[in-house]
């Protein structure tokens, strides 16, 4: 086996054992991304020597009897992660060449945990998309099939992981941004609960909704990832003061006696049949490991893609007030005026779909609307919590499809922002709620595209999501696809 084949359980035990050293791990993983990059476009910035360096110091801790978590592991971070000293660019031109001056609390985790950061990965441009084609930056490409779309907004963070240029990356999901681009890449993504993970240095897109979250090729990843990105920081006033479990505890064989709900309006017309079809197998084989399948509702499902659309464009508008050209980042030159600046560096380097959510977002706070629109909204979103607080008096964990379809073309629905919205139904009510969701990898249609199957729980429930998902890998057991790169 390649290096960089290997998840970070694996390579921590060769590493463990004196077989594999950080350094020839990560030199692996920089090698890998030499030859599929041309193919897959993930990274944004690749910081080589940078790492080659953090690999060595991580052998050196470890000889010295000081490997933290993740220990010599090469990972790739979505560009809206603050990394100190490391270009940022959000996607989008108006960040081009700007240099974080700290590290978001996430990234000083998983240094402090020994973590090797070889890059910054594609995305749309602040995270608003679906399909990462919003990017200032180079389209990543799904690695299963050439010219289809890998997802987004963290596109770029799925495709490294998929396309084996490191074990695991940390993204966004504001409103299915992880759980969407795992889904269509085949590996396992998980959003957190709201307040679990802290947002300090995560770029805003929209605060109320904004979580870091993990993507990996196992559901143990994923778990170990968890372990070292969760807690409480008082950087952040909403991050919530609750007790970090030992994530590795729950994943363990069987499931007897787990409530596995079944939402109905998950399952509607629209439905791609090979997807149904995947997640359908994926409830049985649940319910062979024990599971019990139960029938839920979620009522007000049809009116999440409504209520987000004007939440998260409201909150947009006001988040990116702050690129205007004054303090950081790109600035329009030669204009006459203060406003005449704002205006030309804002018109240049925001692209169109930045600027529809601005109009939109900006409209719907204005005086006058604001009562129609966000406070109505807000009040759908409490709406959408309760059906998902009835639905957990019933099971213990939902189950459903993450995405109506599996990838599509490249540039299918570059000009219908509308089709795209839509596409986001089943992932957008898991952040309006607060509530941790999963993507876990279900099966392949007929054309080799991956499936996951999306799973959601409680607030803080996110064992609970682990032990299932886990449980769901085993029963699968999944034969590996064949990568197109
Ligand atoms: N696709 C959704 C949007 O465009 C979600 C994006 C995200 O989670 N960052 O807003």
């Amino acid at each position: 086996m390649n290096p960089y084949e290997m998840t970070i359980v694996e390579a921590l035990s060769n590493m463990e054992e004196g077989k594999l050293s950080s350094v020839e791990l990560t030199r692996s993983c920089l090698d890998r991304i030499d030859s599929v990059e041309k193919d897959v476009s993930a990274f944004i910035t690749i910081d080589e020597a940078g790492a080659m360096e953090q690999a060595a110091k991580a052998d050196s801790d470890r000889k010295g009897g000081k490997a933290g978590k993740l220990c010599g592991i090469p990972l790739s971070v979505k560009d809206l992660i603050n990394t100190k000293g490391l270009k940022m660019t959000c996607g989008s031109k108006i960040l081009e060449n700007f240099i974080p001056p700290y590290d978001a609390t996430v990234i000083s985790k998983i240094k402090n945990e020994g973590a090797v950061i070889l890059g910054k990965v594609a995305m749309d441009e602040f995270g608003m998309g679906s399909t990462s084609e919003n990017c200032a930056y180079g389209v990543p490409v799904n690695p299963w099939k050439k010219g289809y779309v890998a997802g987004g907004s963290s596109g770029g963070s799925a495709v490294s992981v998929a396309s084996l240029e490191c074990a695991a990356s940390l993204g966004s999901d504001t409103g299915g941004s992880i759980r969407q681009p795992a889904s269509l890449c085949g590996i396992v993504g998980m959003k957190p609960t709201y307040g679990r993970v802290s947002r300090y240095g995560l770029t805003a897109f929209a605060s109320s909704l904004d979580q870091v979250g993990p993507f990996s090729r196992s559901v143990e990843d994923c778990s170990r990832m968890m372990g070292v990105i969760s807690g409480y920081d008082k950087m952040d006033s909403t991050s919530v003061k609750e007790d970090v479990p030992d994530f590795n505890r729950a994943l363990t064989p069987g499931i007897e006696g787990m409530k596995v709900g079944v939402p109905r309006e998950y399952f509607a017309e629209g439905l791609d049949p090979q997807v149904e079809s995947i997640v359908r197998n994926s409830i049985e084989v649940l319910k062979d490991r024990g599971a019990q399948v139960v029938d839920v509702s979620l009522p007000h499902t049809e009116y999440c893609v409504a209520a987000y659309y004007l939440i998260a464009p409201s909150e947009a508008s006001s988040n990116l007030a702050r690129y205007d050209g004054a303090l950081y980042g790109f600035r329009k030159p030669d204009a006459d005026t203060l406003v005449e600046m704002y205006q030309n560096t804002r018109s240049e380097g925001f692209g169109a779909e930045v600027k529809r959510r601005i109009l939109i977002g900006t409209y719907a706070l204005s005086s006058g609307y604001y009562d129609a629109y966000y406070k109505k909204a807000s009040q759908v979103r409490t709406l959408i919590l309760d059906d998902f607080k009835k639905a957990f008096e019933a099971c213990d964990v939902l189950i459903s499809p993450v995405t109506p379809t599996p990838a599509w073309k490249l540039g299918e629905n570059r000009d219908n922002p509308l089709a795209l919205y839509m596409s986001d139904i089943l992932t957008l009510s898991a952040n309006l709620a607060g509530i941790p969701g999963m993507s876990v990898p279900g099966g392949f249609t007929s054309e080799g595209l991956p499936v996951g199957v999306q799973l959601q729980g409680g607030h803080f429930q996110e064992e609970t999501l682990l032990k299932t998902g886990f449980n769901l890998e085993q029963g699968l057991n999944l034969e590996p696809g064949k990568l197109a790169i």
